[in-house]
């Protein structure tokens, strides 16, 4: 063989097992399809409420992320902070049976202005979220906790919402453009993909936790997930 030729032989091996390794690397994770973020940021706030209506106004009580890499489908980081309540600090009865999160785990913890301000961006500024290649959208299980929880409080507490909380991925959407079924909810969407609930329901974290594993799922059925909200 001229050397000339298996220069050009090598070579085209050599692109080939890149090309390989890039597939088995898809393959492996279940996700051949190009997505449009690098990474879902699941978030599932909890809030004070009562048997009825909520103590108004209403406040979030746990602030929980996944970062989740829609390659790899590792999760790679969480953000995970109690909020100790302004306006309202005692928790009702119904609300400590309903969410699992005790008095003792709201008291002395952040507000959510110090949340807001300074925790949240922190970290997002440490995961590298701030840099305009690390594409990143938060994802929520319908569209209460950042179409009405955060801006309400946000205006009652005259805040001013960062822009990546005002666009944002409904999962039961992406849940129904991959079944064609609209889902009731979180465990609707569990029950129907097979996947076992982990955890408590109507903890933030493991709610996040859950909702992330449906991600997953969806991802690896070949779902592009795309912003849902409408600014
Ligand atoms: P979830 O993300 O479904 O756990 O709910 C978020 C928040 O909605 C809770 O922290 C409560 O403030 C409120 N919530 C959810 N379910 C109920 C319920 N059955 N009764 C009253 N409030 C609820
Ligand atoms: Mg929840």
């Amino acid at each position: 063989m001229k050397v000339g030729l298996r220069c050009k032989v090598l070579q085209c091996c050599k692109i080939h097992t890149r090309k390989l390794l890039n597939h088995c690397t898809k393959d492996m994770a279940g996700n051949n399809r190009e997505q449009q973020f690098k990474y879902l940021l699941i978030l599932d706030f909890e809030a004070t409420c009562d048997k009825k209506n909520p103590p108004l106004p209403q406040e979030i009580i746990e602030f929980p992320v996944i970062k989740l890499n829609t390659r790899t489908l590792e999760s790679e980081a969480v953000f995970h902070t109690y909020v100790e309540p302004d306006v309202h600090p005692k928790l009702t009865p119904f609300c400590t049976e309903l969410t699992g999160i005790r008095q003792s785990q709201v008291d002395g913890q952040p507000h959510l202005t110090d949340i807001l301000n300074k925790l949240f961006p922190t970290w997002m500024k440490e995961q590298g979220l701030l840099d305009p290649d690390n594409t990143s959208i938060f994802v929520t299980c319908g569209d209460w906790d950042l179409k009405k929880m955060l801006p309400s409080q946000c205006s009652h507490l005259k805040l001013q919402r960062n822009d990546h909380f005002r666009k944002w991925i409904n999962i039961k959407q992406a849940f129904s453009d991959v079944t064609s079924q609209y889902p009731r909810g979180m465990m609707d969407m569990l029950r129907k993909l097979d996947i076992p609930h982990t955890g408590r329901h109507h903890s933030g974290i493991d709610d996040c936790t859950n909702i992330a594993a449906i991600a997953k799922e969806l991802i690896k059925r070949g779902h592009v997930f795309k912003q849902t909200s409408y600014p």
